[in-house]
């Protein structure tokens, strides 16, 4: 790997632009900071997904689109179309709703600004990378396919990727997933969700003149102290149960008529997640009575798929990370747009821009020191994963 490496670095063209990335980084934090302003709460990116369209169409992408559910793609064109392309997206909604004030405020080498690294920088890198692709001329062997993607986060359950993949799946050999933050990880592994919503609902009434009808929050709770008591996902693998959400009732003096929870359950292998639904489900059934209605559906789902570590493109992260100045990179389990592809048989892995914290809170921030060492291992990743791309994906290799 380093070899190949090696051969890349010492072209011209390349070597170049790894060096005017640290003249780039005010660019690419101007456009971090452009896209960071505008909302995008999932399921509501249509204004950032517009900016991102723009931006690609400024660059004389080729394909400029928008699908139904509002990905924006773009194609870099290489020198063999025919070839299996290389896949390069960030997901553009954030988990902060339309009102969060979303000021941004910059302190010394830091940024702070709810998105900033989660994911506003990601898509500044992909716009980044594009660019420079084309001004320098840098013909890739093979079609960049470049997109941006909505609903990554929370319940939008990474359906922006799930449509993507059908549009482009068959054509894609492999794919890099962007993220801001996480510099010095490679996350080569998608860890399984699956997300369960029971309600009950029953015929409501006075607290006091009905008080003999049933209560569907009075259900609900005995419910879920029983899978709070009773459900222990395992340690080995890992596995975790969470009831996030508990809603319900009308007002103080009525036997609530309805009432739901919902529960997250998270495993890095497939078979326990499976199991763990299932210990759930049994807990909710035992519940089951003949006066109240419960329903329980399942409003999330993420599959559990991984690349193994010496897989050609996690050994290629690794080498570029390495480069970067990155020695001893984390290899980590996510829960990413990149479920999707790995769970298509797309080899994938998901790297970070910079370091930074706080992600999902309004004191969010990405360090700019980094910046550049970022994009470099991006570059190098992009154009490695681009030159070697029909031995890498080639789905029968013995690895
Ligand atoms: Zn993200």
């Amino acid at each position: 790997m380093y070899r190949l490496l090696h051969a890349l670095t010492a072209r011209s063209s390349v070597a170049d632009l790894l060096l005017a990335w640290e003249d780039l980084r005010e660019d690419l934090l101007e456009e971090t900071l452009t896209i960071q302003a505008i909302p995008a709460p999932t399921f509501a990116e249509q204004e950032r997904a517009a900016y991102v369209e723009r931006r690609f169409q400024a660059l004389g992408l080729a394909d400029v689109v928008q699908d139904d559910l509002g990905n924006v793609y773009g194609r870099t064109p290489g020198d063999d179309p025919s070839a299996p392309a290389l896949l390069i997206s960030a997901h553009l909604d954030t988990v902060f709703p339309a009102e969060t004030d979303l000021t941004a405020r910059r302190e010394e080498t830091r940024i702070y600004g709810p998105g900033v690294g989660d994911n506003s920088l990601g898509l500044a890198a992909m716009i980044a990378l594009a660019e420079q692709i084309s001004r320098r001329r840098l013909v890739p062997p093979v079609d960049i396919r470049w997109v941006a993607t909505v609903r990554e986060e929370g319940l939008g359950n990474l359906d922006g990727m799930r449509r993507a993949c059908d549009r482009l799946g068959g054509q894609i050999g492999l794919a890099i997933v962007l993220e801001g933050m996480g510099l010095g990880r490679v996350y080569h592994a998608g860890l399984g969700v699956r997300r369960l919503r029971v309600v009950v609902k029953g015929p409501g009434g006075h607290s006091w003149l009905h008080n003999g009808r049933p209560s569907a929050i009075h259900h609900l709770l005995r419910m879920g102290a029983a899978l709070v008591e009773e459900i222990q996902p395992p340690g080995e693998p890992r596995s975790t149960f969470n009831i996030g959400l508990i809603s319900g009732g009308v007002s103080i003096n009525t036997r609530a008529p309805e009432a739901s929870l919902s529960v997250d359950l998270r495993s890095v292998d497939g078979e326990a997640l499976a199991g763990l639904e299932e210990s759930v489900r049994s807990v909710i059934r035992r519940y089951a009575t003949p006066s109240l209605e419960i329903s329980t559906e399942v409003i999330g789902d993420r599959p559990s798929a991984a690349l193994p570590v010496n897989h050609p493109l996690v050994q290629a992260a690794i080498a570029a990370l390495d480069y970067a100045g990155f020695h001893a990179p984390l290899l980590e389990i996510g829960s990413t747009d990149a479920n999707i592809l790995l769970a298509n048989g797309i080899p994938t892995v998901c790297i970070g821009i910079t370091t930074g914290g706080d992600a999902h809170t309004i004191r969010e921030h990405i360090e700019t020191t980094h910046l550049a060492a970022g994009m470099r291992q991006l570059t190098l990743l992009a154009l490695l994963a681009a030159e070697h791309i029909e031995a890498w994906s080639d789905r029968d290799q013995n690895i």
